[in-house]
């Protein structure tokens, strides 16, 4: 059965409120971002002069240009994820008792992705800035497209499921929103959540912020010192993920989370425009910090990128030697979790309760906050609308933290109940 992480009625709330509002909101920040110089009063004091109408015609259609860029980037992903070669690593074992196997070749698709973007700039065969001036296509036509592919994700849920890890809760609605498939896939190799949360959607992360940077430079002629912090900032995190991709195949998203509208629509359409959107305001902004300023930004980022590397290491180092690991120097304090799955078998897992796992239950979403503040911080103070995903991020992971808990306590009863006394604080040490 599919988990439903939320009750109906806020899964109801937050589905309509996510179809209604994300997608005009991906549209009104680009507008925002491009057109009205990062102006949220100038975007809504025309939202006010021209109505629904003056949204209507702001939206832009999703041309052939749009269509053909995001077909040749997907299929370049899919193919990279299919051919290169990459060790074989398992997953964690699943609800009902399945584990997934997976290539580990992420490292080398993004390194072959962003070589042959730069190559194809380099040796004038794709400018870049073409995908900053079809932006707006480019997110309307990934607005509906993603929305087209989460559709068959749902009928793929329910005539042709990939594994034992799929299940509808009796909801057409919860079944579409939070998916049906834990691990779907095409074939036996092609795994779907792997190609929409880390090919396409992290991966385009790292490609837009190339192509900002790109656009800027064809614009100025030279690159400010705040979109370098920018873009550093935002390839060291991406070039982290995929350095780390194989542990993020233990994560909440991936183990725990369905193939749905919630986690693909976010990571198809969300990803590529909400997470780079600093950048994306820099290319018009070309703010200069100097050297000082700008070195004292980067390292507090990069500080922030490593710390929550470093507990995501952390608690993957401790699970995978079983215990047998040395924490700060020293050995783990932990507790020996017993729980029963749904296949009524009774299995052990351990919870760490020292180094960064001692300090909060989810302080690694501490350092992830700062190190997004870090990387729009270079926009300064002029406008609102670059920290929005620093607010957004803010939003999502103290949720995420609380869902975690939830399934956490759900799965472990008393032993959670030991972990929390011990570790009182759920994201900030002294705070919450
Ligand atoms: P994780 O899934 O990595 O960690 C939570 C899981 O770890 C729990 O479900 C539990 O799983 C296990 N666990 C909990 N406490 C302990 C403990 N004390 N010792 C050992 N295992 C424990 O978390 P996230 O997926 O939330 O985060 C992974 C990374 O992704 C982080 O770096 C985070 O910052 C980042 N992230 C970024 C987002 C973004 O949009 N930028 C969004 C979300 C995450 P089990 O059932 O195995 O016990």
């Amino acid at each position: 059965m599919a988990a439903t992480v939320h009750s109906p009625i806020v899964t109801y709330a937050s589905m309509l409120s996510l179809l209604a509002f994300c997608p005009p909101f991906v549209i009104l920040l680009w507008y925002t971002m491009v057109h009205q110089d990062g102006s949220v009063i100038q975007t809504c004091s025309f939202l006010w002069e021209n109505g629904v109408q003056g949204l209507i015609n702001i939206w832009p259609s999703p041309t052939a240009i749009a269509w053909k860029i995001i077909f040749c980037y997907g299929a370049f992903e899919a193919a990279l994820q299919l051919l290169l070669p990459g060790k074989r690593v398992e997953g964690p074992i699943s609800p009902t008792g399945n584990r997934p196997v997976y290539k580990a070749n992420g490292m080398a698709a993004y390194f072959v992705t962003l070589a042959t973007y730069l190559g194809l700039w380099w040796f004038g065969i794709f400018n870049p800035a073409i995908v900053y001036d079809h932006l707006g296509e480019i997110f309307s036509a990934l607005i509906f497209g993603s929305l087209v592919f989460c559709v068959l994700l749902y009928i793929k849920g329910h005539v042709a499921p990939s594994s034992s890890d799929s299940g509808s809760c009796g909801n057409l609605i919860i079944d579409f929103y939070w998916g049906m498939e834990l691990y779907p896939r095409i074939g036996k190799n092609f795994d779907i959540k792997v190609f929409t949360n880390c090919r396409f959607g992290m991966m385009s992360w790292a490609v837009l912020a190339v192509t900002y940077c790109i656009k800027q430079y064809e614009i100025n002629g030279k690159v400010s010192d705040s979109m370098l912090v920018n873009t550093i900032l935002m390839l060291v995190y991406v070039t982290k993920f995929f350095w780390w991709e194989a542990g993020y195949w233990n994560t909440m998203d991936i183990a725990h989370d369905r193939a749905g509208f919630y986690i693909c629509w976010g990571c198809l359409v969300w990803v590529p425009s909400i997470y780079t959107s600093p950048g994306m305001y820099l290319v018009n902004h070309p703010v200069q910090l100097g050297t000082q300023l700008a070195i004292y930004i980067l390292v507090a980022g990069c500080l922030c990128i490593y710390i929550n590397y470093d507990c995501d290491r952390q608690r993957q180092e401790f699970r995978r030697t079983n215990g047998k690991c040395s924490v700060w120097g020293k050995a783990p304090s932990k507790i020996v979790a017993t729980y029963t799955t749904t296949a009524g078998e009774t299995k052990t897992s351990l919870l760490l309760t020292s180094g960064w796992w001692g300090l909060a239950r989810h302080f690694h979403y501490v350092p992830e906050i700062s190190s997004a503040f870090f990387w729009t911080v270079p926009a300064l103070f002029n406008n609102f609308l670059p920290y929005f995903y620093v607010i957004f991020l803010t939003i999502l992971l103290f949720d995420r933290a609380k869902r975690d808990d939830d399934r956490c306590r759900s799965k472990y009863g008393k032993y959670w109940k030991l972990y929390c006394e011990k570790v009182k604080y759920r994201i900030i040490p002294g705070v919450y």
